[in-house]
C-alpha cells in the first residue's frame, strides 16, 4: 500500500491515495468484547482482507442455490486484453467456449 500512496502522491491523486491509506489502516484496531473482536473494516476491492470477508459472504448467500448442484465448480476463464474493433469478436469467442463446456460431457 505505501508503495501505490507513492505512486498517487507523484500523480496527485487525493482520492485514491485516500483510499490506499484506509487500506493500510484496515484492521490495525480491534476491539473485543464478550469473546468476539471487532474492527473497523476499509471495504475496498484492492484489500486482501475485505476482498475475504466480501467472497465468504457472497459464497454464503448464494450456497442455498449451489448446494443442491449435483457437481458444482468454479472456474475463471480470462483473456489477454484485445483492441476494441476485435473485442465482438472475442465475446463472440467466449460464448462459444462457454456453450462448448455446457455440452461436453464428462469422461
Ligand atoms: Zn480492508
Amino acid at each position: 500500500m505505501l508503495n501505490l500512496i507513492d505512486v498517487c502522491k507523484t500523480k496527485e491523486d487525493s482520492q485514491r491515495q485516500k483510499s490506499y491509506w484506509n487500506t493500510y489502516h484496515c484492521q490495525n484496531k480491534i476491539i473485543s468484547s464478550k469473546n468476539r473482536i471487532y474492527g473497523k473494516y476499509c471495504k475496498n476491492r484492492f484489500c486482501t482482507v475485505c476482498s475475504a470477508i466480501r467472497k465468504a459472504d457472497i459464497i454464503h448467500r448464494y450456497y442455498p442455490t449451489f448446494k443442491s448442484w449435483e457437481e458444482p465448480h468454479f472456474l475463471t476463464l480470462t483473456v489477454r486484453a484485445v483492441k476494441i474493433k476485435s473485442l465482438s469478436k472475442w465475446i463472440n469467442g467466449m460464448f462459444r467456449a462457454f456453450s462448448l463446456i455446457l455440452i461436453t460431457p464428462v469422461l
